[in-house]
């Protein structure tokens, strides 16, 4: 199965709970919008490689498209169309005025120098310009993009249109409008819906052991946020491999080490540890944040830990979810766990529009405010229907998608 049909099996699963038609299954499986774009880059060498790019919109029924630029090399459009829809799922569910895009182009950027990036994410932008803005649709970092990646798609919107536009992107640099608190946004939602799990499966953060894949955007302040809360994060791993420690790695001397060496691989204190062995380890949670598809049919029955946090998008396959949920393994589903980071995006664009900027302290007690609503919400859902968190979150979200659809009316009609 691609990584979409994966995503359109998860909303027929909910299309069982809230028995909407087909038709209507058509309409929400259906992306909106798909461009595909080439990317022709001259490499500092002096030849010309064509890559390519992509921006897929979903839906549009709540409000303009929203979503990330991945930057990877098996990018492709049955990956950014589920991506896409998940983006239109997570907007909803947060009850932001958004629905939902995603962009990428395939290739790695870590065979390409700075200036090579630049270049290929201003002639992307250049691509895609007549389909993004401020009100159209509002791109953020994801896998391979940044920040600076984002201060060039603005900078290339606003050369083109002819003034500044800082709304067109989200997890922009501070110094050009971006919001305090989105760089670690999506890291403290996880640790906020990793306490609530915690505290639903009556385990206690300080005795918690956790083991988190992936020491990116999103995995490197979780592990801060899950170490400082007094969690044990008794194992790491990245693209390179993983690292143990029983007494629990110091967040500190593992971000130090990674500064230095690009790696967390060989952290002093640490043991190696096959990365195939990391989600078997006995904890009470498994947070994957790292890529999609990595808790399979295959290896999900080898998992005893009672929680699963998902900081990555799609990292757990339809069929590892039958086998989690038999368990009665906690799954506290993408749409949720790493939705921090498109609500403070949307904290971003309103400060951009407002040309008003808060305080870190505001975006976080915001922030926190809005996740407690959005997992009690969940929580009652699943219990109401008796359906696991991924069916109530994605069902809460398809229901505001489908009242907004219908509100608004066929057009032409
Ligand atoms: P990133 O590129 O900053 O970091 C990815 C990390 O995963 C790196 O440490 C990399 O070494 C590691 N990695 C890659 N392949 C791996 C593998 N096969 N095994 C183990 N580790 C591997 O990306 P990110 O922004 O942290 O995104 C991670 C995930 O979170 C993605 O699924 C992304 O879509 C999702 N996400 C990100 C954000 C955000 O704000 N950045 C928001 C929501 C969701």
């Amino acid at each position: 199965m691609t990584m979409f049909d994966e995503a359109k099996a998860s909303l027929k699963e909910v299309q069982k709970v809230l028995g909407f038609s087909d038709e209507d299954f058509a309409l929400l499986s259906t992306p909106r919008r798909e461009l595909t774009v080439a990317v022709p880059v001259r490499r500092d060498d002096g030849s010309v490689e064509v890559l390519k790019g992509y921006r897929i919109q979903h839906n549009f029924s709540r409000g303009p498209g929203k979503g990330g630029v991945r930057y990877a090399p098996q990018v492709d459009v049955e990956e950014v169309r589920a991506l896409s829809m998940l983006m239109t799922w997570k907007c909803a569910l947060f009850n932001l005025p958004y629905g939902g895009a995603k962009g990428g182009i395939a290739f790695d950027p870590r065979d390409y120098s700075d200036a090579e990036i630049e270049r290929i994410t201003r002639r992307y932008t250049s691509e895609i310009l007549p389909i993004i803005g401020p009100e159209t649709d509002i791109p953020a970092p994801d896998v391979g993009t940044d920040s600076r990646t984002m201060a060039w798609m603005m900078d290339t919107y606003s050369q083109s249109i002819g003034y500044t536009v800082p709304g067109v992107v989200t997890g922009k640099p501070v110094s050009l409008g971006g919001s305090l608190g989105r760089d670690v946004a999506t890291s403290y939602g996880v640790y906020l819906v990793t306490v609530n799990a915690l505290k639903t499966k009556g385990i206690e953060p300080e005795q918690a052991r956790v083991v988190v894949q992936g020491f990116g955007k999103v995995g490197r302040d979780a592990v801060r946020y899950c170490a400082e809360a007094g969690m044990t994060v008794v194992a790491v791993s990245d693209i390179y491999g993983a690292i143990y420690n029983a007494d629990g790695i110091d967040y500190e001397a593992l971000a130090a080490h990674v500064d230095e060496t690009g790696t967390v691989v060989g952290l002093k204190g640490s043991e190696p540890l096959d990365p195939k062995k990391l989600f078997s380890l006995d904890v009470d949670v498994v947070i994957p944040a790292a890529v999609e598809g990595v808790i399979t049919g295959e290896n999900a029955a080898d998992i005893t830990a009672p929680i699963i946090v998902e900081g990555a998008n799609g990292p757990t396959s339809a069929d590892a979810d039958v086998i989690l949920a038999d368990k009665g393994t906690m799954v506290v589903p993408d749409v949720l766990a790493n939705g921090g980071g498109v609500l403070v995006s949307y904290y971003e664009w309103v400060q951009s529009r407002d040309n008003y900027f808060w305080e870190f302290d505001r975006v976080q007690e915001e922030q926190a405010k809005a996740t407690a609503k959005v997992w009690q919400d969940v929580i009652s859902f699943a219990a109401e229907h008796e359906v696991t968190l991924r069916q109530a979150a994605v069902g809460i979200a398809v229901e505001r998608v489908l009242d907004a659809h219908n509100m608004r009316g066929l057009y032409p009609g």
